[in-house]
């Protein structure tokens, strides 16, 4: 795993040892002695984590960590924060700032290495989904809330999992309100819930009468349905063997007992964001995916998106020695329409056309929008005749009643020509029914329109 790691400290042998052991470890690392420079270098080098020192002169760690987290450029960034006392007040402050981790001075190796690799890992994780989802819109969309913004006071749920009633209840009291909390003590009802209910955030408790918590959590970290949830680990002191396993499998904060509950509730704050914010650019990505397979203006699927789902329909079909037809429908003379009333019209009634086919079709079926003003239309284990049918079916439905656009103030007849294409030989290849289905299409041209050809002549 190598990473870029930013080291900032105002005493030179600080940084000097950090550094030494990080390079050690074949990370990149990076310096800076103040806070100025930090954010200088933050900004040209983009490094994957920030170790920053709280005491510093003129601008301190909590501000360095104030200003990474309220730029959306440099927000998503882990930082540790490396403090000279294991103050509550200190860590809290820290938690208030940004802050997603803490090391106390003089800093343990096994500790530093745990912490960094694990953040490192959830950065990767980020850089990747922001690489893929992120066009220029969606970074709008992303970097208009801040990772500071009241998306943390929206309350969470949460489950937890605790067999010490003392500290069960402590940790109640710290989150809730404003977060809703589900008591499970069970392990196997525990991954139940967290594959059913929608969850933020996981409290695991290591030190479990009945079974290793550590287990649970290599467990939900596994099933697909359970692994983004983020997972905060309650252990005791003295179990710093126990704590690098449990980051190394995943688990994404952890808290020492006794439990402070102030810092518990930054802790699971910090969570609640990390979350809310990987889940916007996986929403992100996702949109950009639909966009990339759909068309603008009818919202149907496109021809690029269809065209790689007629070669699996296709071959399904001749698997299992099933029937499938493609239609290609074309509206007539709709450059008319568009010379006449303007394309904007010409827009209206693509839409309309699109949704009245939609209307036609089965939930198998795949109605796209081929092309200007072709859409076609692919239907798995529908023979030459069915196909006729409701290809005559969806041509009346767009024939019988006229097209009324801009509130009646144009009212258009609209009528399109259907060409069929079907399996017809176990040698077809996709390419040959859609030749059929452009053939008959033509044809419906030739002899006037409004109407479907199954048969080419
Ligand atoms: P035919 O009955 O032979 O199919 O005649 P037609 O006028 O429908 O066919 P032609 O191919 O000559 O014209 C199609 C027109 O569709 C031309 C083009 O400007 C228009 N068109 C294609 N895409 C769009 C679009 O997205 N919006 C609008 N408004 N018009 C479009
Ligand atoms: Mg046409
Ligand atoms: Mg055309």
């Amino acid at each position: 795993m190598s990473a870029r790691i930013l080291v900032v400290d105002d005493i030179p042998t600080n940084a000097i040892l950090l550094e030494a052991r990080l390079t050690a470890e074949y990370f990149e690392v990076l310096t800076a002695a103040n806070g100025p420079e930090a954010l200088e270098a933050i900004e040209k080098s983009k490094p994957d984590i920030v170790l920053l020192d709280v005491m510093m002169p003129g601008m301190d760690g909590f501000e360095v960590c104030r200003h990474i987290k309220s730029n959306p450029l440099t927000q998503h960034i882990p930082v540790i924060m490396v403090t000279a006392l294991d103050q509550s007040e200190d860590r809290i402050k820290g938690l208030e700032a940004g802050a997603d981790d803490f090391l106390t001075k003089p800093v343990n190796d096994i500790a530093l290495l745990a912490r960094v690799k694990s953040l490192v890992r959830l950065k990767t994780i980020t850089d990747e989904l922001r690489l893929r989802s992120v066009t220029g819109e969606e970074m709008g969309i992303l970097e208009n809330s801040p990772w500071d913004s009241n998306l943390s006071a929206i309350p969470g749920r949460i489950l937890l999992v605790e067999d010490n009633i003392a500290d069960a209840r402590l940790v109640c009291a710290a989150l809730s309100p404003p977060h809703e909390i589900i008591q499970e003590s069970n392990p196997v009802e525990a991954i139940m819930k967290a594959a059913e209910v929608s969850l933020d955030l996981i409290i695991v408790s290591l030190n479990l009468e009945a079974f290793d918590g550590l287990r649970l959590c290599s467990q939900l970290k596994s099933l697909e349905r359970t692994r983004q949830i983020p997972i905060l680990i309650i252990i005791s002191p003295g179990e710093d063997g126990r704590l690098v396993r449990g980051l190394d499998l995943g688990v994404n904060d952890y808290i020492m007992r006794p439990i402070d509950e102030n810092e518990l509730f930054a802790r699971a704050r910090t969570q609640f964001r990390r979350k809310r914010y990987t889940d916007k650019l996986r929403q992100a990505l996702q949109d950009t995916i639909e966009r990339a397979v759909r068309d603008g203006l009818t919202g149907l699927h496109n021809r690029r998106y269809m065209e790689t789902h007629m070669k699996t329909l296709f071959e399904s079909a001749m698997n299992r020695g099933k029937d499938l037809s493609f239609l290609m429908m074309d509206i007539d003379l709709f450059k008319a329409v568009n010379d006449t009333h303007g394309h904007d019209v010409g827009d209206k009634v693509l839409i309309e056309f699109a949704q009245r086919a939609s209307k036609g079709i089965r939930s198998n079926d795949l109605l796209c929008r081929y092309g200007g003003e072709e859409f076609a239309l692919i239907m798995p284990d529908t023979g030459k005749d069915v196909a006729f049918q409701i290809a005559d079916r969806m041509r009346s439905a767009m024939a019988d009643a006229p097209f009324v656009i801009d509130d009646g103030k144009i009212v258009l007849n609209i009528t399109m020509s259907v060409g069929i294409g079907s399996i017809e030989s176990p040698m077809d290849k996709p390419e040959d029914i859609m030749k059929r289905a452009d053939k008959a299409l033509y044809q419906a041209k030739r002899e006037g329109r409004n109407r479907v050809i199954a048969n080419a002549a």
